[in-house]
């Protein structure tokens, strides 16, 4: 058989390899189902286009060149192919620009005159021509997606994954070309070529672990040129000693210097080649490194730091030295009970700080904690086991930017781990560097576990400080209500035993004047309305007494009514203006009149009010203004509308350290020795309940009270501002508290018994 005849069936034996190459696609297509389908429609399109080029000089000559547009239909389902392989899907755009360009070939061959045009020693018809130049268009448009693509990779491991793709794609165009050129010599050498590319990228497409093309690459070269270059010395000496009888005709002294060449070429050759395998692999790999001396530098640098930031800092600083990496953090990792907790301590380049919260048998955490080596984000993004992970833990580790995580294992539990970023040079991260990495990481533990205790301790010490701070706060609070208490006693017995000493005084004065029979009835009336005037004072200290048990005992029945806030103040005023009017105290309400109605019960919050306002007409020194200001307060997110009260005074003012206490029962500022009975006297302090009566009513209506005053100072008269929100219908939230616990039978119930008490 000739040459020409055998070449005859290279078309059918090349639908063979193709159809091989298919079924191993086919059989590993579970990964990256949709690239893997495109694929296929590429080598079974390549199969019938072989099987085309077969047949058609055996069929005859055929309306269209089926084999060249078989050819543009695979080059089609390479461009879809290499879009989902780029993670860019464009299939749409693909099949709009494939079913074009083949419609344009297709029309191209039917109307353009069959005229043969020829380019030196080349010669095309117009067609073949067109089809070609389509082809060529999709071809350069694929490869120069891919270079574009192999450009903005970030990741060395990544963009090697490009590269291979791009070579791939590069030797498959380079056979395609081959054969359209038909030359008889070419056209074998072609179809070698594609099916080479046809197989590389069947392997991409089906193996996520693929070869470092560039350190392969200037491995190959070294080699090639470590061979060359060691091999002149010894064409050199083949070339001496076959010219060297030339010059030297004494046979023994000729026999001596072969003799000498030929030793010194073994002595010399390893040595030799020993040097220049060291220099080129400088040129091209760069400086190596001692990983002893690597190890002991290391463990040095991050021995004594105890501070986790430190420690991040010293860890990453080292292997930036090391790898001149771009980027780096320690993630710490916490076993809790019910997950893992990741945290990020950055310690170069920007990196996001958002934690992580995994679950304890996350496939990651396992994976680390198992395999205890490090592992590529290149795993994390293509290895099909890490293909269940969630999009959204995806995104956190693309976010990290990082290229490596190396796992730092401590008595079998992931203490922390590494995160090591690309290389500055770009170049990927080699086996020797990774396992350099694990023994580096291995050292980290115990350092890792010591600033963890230490950051512990800390967190520990100002736990307990502030628990101390609190005791402090306590145990003064629990001092200043010891006193009030002693002082309760001795200010009810006064407040009590004031108006019944009066009563009693004015009884015996009645019963003497009536027993001598000179008591006349003007004077019975003034001593009866003395007697009045002190019982009245008592009712009040017993009312309030009683007022203030009922608050610890059962809170505030409260009866709900609509009112305004207007009259409420002017009611709880009212008492107080004769004093006002005697210590030329003004009094200012702003605002009052255009509040809406609220409902309230009107007797205790006539009660807070006056007990309010007449604590500032008594801290008030003569000539002072009181205001009373309110506001309506509309918030989104409460449906509950409020009235914000402001009740603003001249006077004394309020230590800071009895801004809350002033509202616990009995306190009062200052030493009982100071108490002067009198409900409006300037300083004239009372038993010590009405704010605490005051705050129990505006609680009860689901309202809060609270002052703000700088500072007591009788001189200077800072003044207090004492500030009410109350809900303008307080049983709007009785309803809505009642409502996700009650049936709207037993709301309404609720909201019955309300209006009813
Ligand atoms: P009292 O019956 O003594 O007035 P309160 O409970 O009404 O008791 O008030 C407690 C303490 O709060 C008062 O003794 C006083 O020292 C302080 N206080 C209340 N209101 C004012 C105010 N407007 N200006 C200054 N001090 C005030």
């Amino acid at each position: 058989m000739t040459f020409s005849e055998i070449s005859q069936f290279v078309p059918l034996i090349a639908a063979g390899a193709y159809l091989v190459l298919f079924v191993i696609a086919y059989s590993r297509r579970e990964q990256h189902e949709v690239q893997t389908r495109w694929l296929l429609v590429f080598l079974g399109v390549s199969i019938a286009w072989q099987m085309a080029i077969y047949l058609a000089p055996r069929l005859g000559v055929a309306a269209i060149d089926v084999a060249g547009k078989l050819l543009l239909v695979g080059t089609v389902a390479l461009g879809i192919t290499t879009s989902l392989y780029l993670d860019r899907p464009h299939v749409r755009r693909w099949l709009i620009a494939g079913a074009v360009g083949i419609s344009a070939a297709i029309l191209a061959e039917l109307f353009l005159p069959p005229v043969e045009i020829s380019f030196g020693a080349f010669s095309s018809s117009y067609a073949e021509l067109t089809s070609s130049l389509i082809w060529l268009g999709f071809s350069a448009a694929i490869f120069l997606s891919t270079y574009r693509e192999y450009r903005r990779t970030r990741f060395p491991w990544h963009a090697n994954r490009v590269l291979y793709w791009a070579i791939a794609l590069f030797v498959t165009f380079l056979g395609e070309a081959l054969l359209h050129l038909n030359w008889s010599g070419l056209t074998l050498l072609g179809q070698v070529i594609r099916f080479i590319g046809a197989c590389a990228l069947t392997y991409a497409v089906s193996s996520h672990r693929l070869f470092d093309v560039s350190t392969r690459s200037r491995r190959a070269l070294s080699f090639i040129l470590v061979t060359g270059i060691s091999a002149v010395p010894i064409i050199v000496g083949f070339f001496i000693i076959y010219n060297l009888d030339n010059f030297i005709s004494n046979t023994v002294l000729l026999w001596t210097l072969y003799g000498i060449i030929v030793l010194l070429s073994l002595f010399l050759y390893d040595q030799f080649r020993g040097s220049v395998e060291r220099g080129l692999s400088r040129l091209l790999f760069g400086d190596t490194v001692n990983p002893n001396t690597v190890v002991r530098h290391y463990t040095r640098a991050i021995a004594n730091t105890l501070d986790m930031q430190q420690l991040s800092l010293a860890i990453i600083n080292a292997l930036s030295e090391l790898l001149r990496i771009n980027r780096g953090a320690l993630l710490l990792v916490t076993n809790r009970e019910e997950d893992v907790h990741v945290e990020v301590v950055p310690a170069l380049g920007r990196v996001p700080l958002d934690a992580l919260d995994l679950l304890n048998d996350d496939l990651l955490i396992t994976e680390l904690r198992n395999q205890h080596q490090p592992l590529l984000q290149y795993e994390i993004d293509f290895n099909p086991h890490f293909a269940i992970l969630p999009a959204e833990r995806r995104q956190w580790f693309s976010e990290m930017g990082m290229d490596v995580y190396v796992p730092i294992i401590s008595n079998d539990r992931l203490e922390g781990i590494i995160a090591v970023g690309p290389k500055r040079t770009g170049a990927t991260f080699q086996r020797g560097e990774l396992d350099l990495l694990q023994v580096l990481a291995d050292q980290t533990g115990v350092a890792l576990r010591n600033a963890r205790l230490y950051g512990e301790l800390g967190e520990q010490n100002d736990k307990i400080r502030e628990l101390n701070g609190d005791l402090i706060g306590q145990n003064a609070r629990l001092e200043i209500m010891d006193q009030v208490k002693t002082d309760f006693i001795t200010i009810a017995s006064h407040e009590l035993r004031t108006p019944l000493t009066q009563v009693k005084g004015y009884a015996d004065i009645l019963t003497v004047m009536n027993d001598e029979s000179n008591l006349s009835q003007e004077q019975a009336r003034e001593i009866m309305g003395y007697i009045n005037r002190a019982t009245g004072q008592l009712e009040q200290v017993i009312t309030a007494l009683l007022d203030a048990s009922q608050l610890d005992v059962e809170g505030m029945k409260l009866t709900y009514i609509e009112t305004t806030l207007d009259t409420v103040i002017r009611m709880a005023t009212e008492p107080l203006r004769p004093a006002l009017r005697e210590r030329r105290i003004t009094l200012e309400t702003l605002g009052l009149a255009e509040l809406p109605p609220i409902f309230a019960d009107f007797q205790r919050m006539v009660q807070a009010f006056n007990n309010i306002i007449g604590n500032a007409v008594k801290y008030t020194p003569d000539h002072g203004t009181i205001s009373v200001s309110a506001e309506v307060q509309t918030s989104a997110e409460s449906p509950v509308d409020y009235l914000e009260i402001t009740i603003a005074d001249t006077g004394i003012g309020i230590d800071p350290r009895f801004h809350d206490l002033i509202f616990e029962k009995f306190f009062r500022v200052g030493s009982t020795e100071l108490h002067s009975t009198g409900s409006t006297k300037f300083k004239g302090a009372g038993p010590g309940l009405g704010l605490p009566i005051a705050k129990g009513v505006i609680e009860g209506h689901h309202g809060r009270i609270w002052v703000e005053s700088s500072g007591e100072d009788e001189a200077r008269l800072p003044g207090s501002q004492f500030h009410i929100v109350l809900p303008i219908d307080p049983r709007e939230i009785v309803k809505q508290d009642s409502a996700p616990q009650q049936t709207p039978e037993a709301s309404a119930e609720s909201l019955v018994a309300l209006q009813a008490d």
